[in-house]
């Protein structure tokens, strides 16, 4: 038997699951099922504590793809000082929430009719190389725009224990932070809108402390390349990077304490920003999923169910982590655990595991099961045309529940 991930405190009632209000085996009955559901009080939860945390010289940007669906967006995106996207399309999608002035975009390979696109409506670019920037300035030149430009930068050190590392190595992400000054000062000489660094060192990091170190590595840094570029940025994006517990023994980072930390480090007058995707939003999001049948094979149990990889990749173990482990998931109705299941999607490939040998109650055939941390990493970051099953519905439950 193996251990499951810790449900979100939200959801941690006995009993009947419910999700804003509302039981999980009514919202699987009105909506069908696979369904996300993402409750935006929850959402709201999360930025109030995000900001009550942080000093209020930092600004909160929501990385838009970890969860671009369009009424989420339409809630969180009033809440949050900026949107961060990673390509044009993302772009649009930003643009009907939020002033072009207020969004970023950052990522690799940015296409000249990309950039071409940001400028003209004027949200910034984070410059991933030499390359882009010659290319946007050429780009703006020719329409005759001012570009916003920041550079993105590669820094030295990387954020320890973090899930994705971004920083301390070769990478197609950003400058490495040695050439940054002389290309801030080619951008301010071609007359460009310069708008400062985005430092983004890892992703999925729980480790409080390392998170508060990587922090005042990065303002360090950010004041070390202003003082050799011999300009003040307008703005140094901090990046992100905390993560949520998706696993047994996971524990929350100590926003607070990194609050706090970062206080204490901070350029008096300077503004600041971190983007975050996943911190924000995979809390408020649960997949339900329904049992379509129920078989042994070699004394083991399998609930194989209409939901799996293809709407909710990550739970089965196949993004961004090394070893697969079961995030959490309950049976919807409820019950007393009294044997060992695994839980397995429709899909051709036994990569499609949702929960392996996990202690469960008994389940028939009908029943709903939810896998949480679905609020992140869900529909767009799975492979939904393998296999041909239909996509997922997604569903905002109300901003009332309290
Ligand atoms: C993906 C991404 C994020 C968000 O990452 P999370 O782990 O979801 O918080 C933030 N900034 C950049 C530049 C990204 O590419």
């Amino acid at each position: 038997m193996k251990p499951t991930g810790p449900i979100p405190s939200w959801f941690t009632g006995d009993g009947a699951l419910t999700i804003a209000g509302r039981a999980a085996e009514d919202w699987a009955a009105g909506h069908g099922t696979p369904l996300f559901v993402y409750d935006a009080a929850i959402i709201a939860d999360r930025v109030a504590t995000l900001r009550a945390a942080m000093p209020a010289a930092v600004e909160i940007h929501y990385a838009i793809k970890a969860n671009p669906y369009p009424p989420l967006l339409g809630v969180l995106a009033p809440l949050v000082g900026g949107l961060d996207v990673a390509s044009a399309g993302e772009l649009a999608t930003a643009l009907a929430v939020k002033p072009a002035a207020h969004i970023s975009f950052a990522g690799p390979g940015k296409r000249d009719s990309e950039l071409e696109a940001a400028i003209r409506v004027g949200a910034t670019i984070n410059l991933e190389s030499e390359g882009e920037a010659n290319r946007a300035l050429a780009i703006a030149d020719g329409i005759g725009i001012m570009p916003k430009l920041a550079v993105r930068v590669n820094p030295s050190f990387e954020l320890k224990g973090s899930g994705m590392k971004m920083g301390g190595r070769p990478s197609p992400f950003g400058v490495d932070a040695d050439r940054v000054p002389a290309l801030v000062q080619r951008l301010i000489a071609a007359g460009a809108d310069w708008r400062g660094f985005h430092i983004f060192a890892g992703s999925q990091a729980l480790d409080t402390a390392a998170i508060i170190e990587t922090q005042r590595a990065t303002v360090q840094l950010a004041r070390e390349l202003a003082d050799r570029a011999g300009a003040e940025p307008p703005l140094v994006n901090l990046g992100g990077g905390l993560g949520v517990p998706y696993f047994s023994g996971d524990t929350p980072v100590d926003v607070a304490a990194v609050g706090a930390a970062l206080g204490e480090v901070l350029q008096p007058g300077w503004a600041y920003a971190i983007e975050l995707g996943r911190w924000l939003v995979a809390e408020c999001g649960v997949y339900l999923t329904r049992v379509v049948d129920r078989k042994e094979s070699g004394g083991e149990t399998f609930l194989v169910v209409d939901g799996g990889l293809h709407h909710q990749l990550a739970a089965t173990g196949n993004f961004g982590t090394v070893v697969r482990r079961n995030y959490p998931v309950r049976l919807a109705r409820g019950g007393e655990a009294s044997e060992t299941v695994s839980i397995v999607g429709p899909l051709c490939t036994p990569l499609d595991r949702l929960a392996d040998r996990i202690a469960f109650p008994r389940a028939n055939v009908g029943d709903v099961i939810a896998v949480f941390l679905a609020g992140a990493y869900g529909p767009t970051a799975s492979p939904a045309r393998f296999l041909g099953h239909p996509d997922a519905v997604e569903v905002l439950a109300g901003v009332t529940h309290g």
